[in-house]
Parts: structure tokens; sequence; C-alpha cells
């Protein structure tokens, strides 16, 4: 008779996959579809919006007023793991308001549970109303690339660096203006065993000057879709503090079933199935590949912060997020 095979995780895999089980800070419409990137080219009509809500960071902060357009959300998120499974608006880095998540960010950085600080530190995303040329009757798509660094600032320097000294060019279809396509590389990177997407290759198509097949198609997408396009920022679910300390509390709890796993783990206890092996398995290897050094020293003996990203092995380093928040945070420094 066939052994039985071990249970691989499939089942807990699938639970923990992100999508569309995920909560957003958004109030999307049941409706809108969501442009899914994929690895290699891709192509997208960046929509301008008005914007309308005070809740929005940027009027917030007096950057910009209602009534003005803009063409992405750029903001600070919380995105807490299991149990909880939801995005989280920062009301520290978006408002300057203290919150308790940053704190207990803070709590968990201090007490040395980088793992546990990663995931619940608050991290700048931006979001899109897009286009897809390639799919324009499903009209407007909400796109979340992920990281404002690998997408957004590339976006922004890549249409910067093409206005060749003028104005930065006008890439985002209001209606009015002409409308350009935006090309882009999705790359995929990998850091141990997890992977993400970099962005790489922007290049702006006007549908005029470029000869692109269906460019009267795309005008009167972009022409409906302006009729109905709704201001993200309206959208946007800002929850109270009250509300945030609720779900520290389930974090908490997560993170204390984390310690007791980690407590069974070294008195070498039998576990309770073979799932859990496997979990347990995935944590002895992340210690292992984890270097003993402070979070403030590069594993490479290369300067923490100031060589990042300046040799290959620094893709796979384990402190590659935070030695990428300290080069920003030298530059800064510097700035001033
Ligand atoms: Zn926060």
């Amino acid at each position: 008779m066939k052994k039985k095979r071990k249970d691989k995780g499939y089942t807990a895999s699938y639970d923990n996959r992100e999508g569309d089980s995920r909560k957003l800070i958004f109030d999307l419409p049941d409706n809108i579809p969501i442009y899914n990137i994929k690895e290699g080219s891709n192509s997208i009509i960046i929509l301008a919006w008005e914007i309308k809500s005070k809740k929005n960071p940027m009027v917030v902060k007096g950057h910009r007023e209602i009534g003005d357009w803009t063409f992405e959300m750029d903001v600070f998120v919380h995105m807490l793991s299991k149990p909880s499974k939801m995005d989280v608006f920062c009301l520290n880095r978006n408002y300057g308001t203290s919150e308790s998540l940053c704190d207990y960010a803070k709590e968990l950085y201090d007490s040395g549970k980088e793992k546990e600080y990663a995931f619940v530190k608050a991290k700048r995303r931006v979001y899109y109303w897009i286009l897809d040329p390639n799919d324009l009757d499903k009209g407007i798509k909400f796109y979340s690339p992920g990281s404002q660094m690998y997408f957004g600032k590339e976006l922004i320097e890549e249409a910067n660096e093409c206005s060749k000294g003028e104005s930065i060019i006008d890439f985002s279809a209001d209606g009015d203006n002409d409308i350009y396509i935006v090309k882009f590389r999705a790359v995929k990177e990998e850091i141990g065993k997890s992977s993400y997407l970099k962005y790489k290759s922007f290049r702006f198509i006007n549908i005029e000057n470029d000869e692109v097949d269906n460019a009267k198609d795309i005008k009167k997408a972009v022409e409906k879709a302006m009729e109905n396009i709704v201001s993200l920022d309206s959208l946007l679910i800002v929850k109270t503090e009250d509300e945030i300390k609720k779900l520290i509390y389930l974090e908490e709890d997560n993170n204390n079933d984390d310690d007791n796993e980690e407590k069974d783990e070294k008195k070498n206890k039998k576990s309770k199935c073979d799932e859990d092996d496997d979990d347990k398995e995935e944590e002895k290897e992340e210690k292992k590949n984890k270097k003993s050094k402070s979070n403030d020293e590069c594993p490479h003996d290369l300067v923490f912060g100031k060589d990042f990203e300046k040799e290959k092995l620094c893709n796979k380093c384990d402190l590659w997020e935070e030695c990428c928040d300290e080069q920003a945070a030298i530059k800064k420094r510097n700035k001033k």
C-alpha cells in the first residue's frame, strides 16, 4: 500500500495568499475590475482624477487642495497579516498624528522582533485608476502596483527624464490632453524564499504621434472613463485610533502564538500536525540564513544604508528593506 503523503501545506498556502481576500484601504465599488500585472511587458493608460476628499493626506498636509487634479494615491499603509489580514491607512505617517500601530511596530523593533516589525510597519504604497489598452471593454480598472519606490518613483523619474528640461510630460489622461500609453517591464526579484516585482524601462507612447492601432477606441474609452471616474481619495477607508487599537490586540495575540510556537520548537516537542512541521522548517531555515549581526550592520561587510544595492548579493540580503530605509534616511539627513 502506498504511504500517505505529507500535507505540504497547500491549504495553508491558499489561505495565506495575497489577493482578493485581503481588505484594502479603499471601499471599491463591487464591479471594479483589478488590473493584474504580468511579468514582462505591460501597457496601461493612467487616468487623472480630481482631489475631492479632506481625508487625502496631500490636502491634510497642505500640499494640494480640493479641486486639484492628480494621477495617483500615494499613502502609507500597514499591511497586517493574519488574523486581521487587512491594509490599514497609517494615521501617523499620513497625517502626523500618533497612532498605536506605529507605536506597536516600534515596540517590536526595539525588542528585536525584526520579522514581525517588517510586517507591521507602515509601507509607502501607490494606487491608480487605469485603462488597459488591450482590454478597453472592461473600462476603468483599479491598479495597485505596490511599493512607491518600485513603481511610483520610477514612473515619475522617467516622466521627468523624458521632459528634457521642460515641464514633466503630462502622461495621465484627463479627457482633454494628449493620451499616452505607459509601457513598462515587470521583473521578478527574489529575496530568500519570497519574491516581488520590480518595474523598469518606463516609456510614454503618445497615441497620436506614435501610430497606435486602436487610437480611436482608446480615445472613446478615455472619454467614457472620465464621465464615470470616482475620485480615489473619496473611497479611502480611514480607521480611527480606537478601531486600530482593537486590531492590535488581534495582532498581538497572533504574535504571541508565534512566540509559543518558537518555544515549542526549542523544546523539540512533537507538533500537532504535519502542516506545523512545514512552518517550523521554514522558520528554522530563515533563522539559519539570518546573520547574527545587529540591525544596523551590513552582514556582507559593506556600509549599511550607504552601499545599498551596490553589490549583486544585496538583492538577496535579509536586511534589504532595512538598508533601503536607512539609505532614504541618510539622503534626508544630508538634505537638511
Ligand atoms: Zn502607522
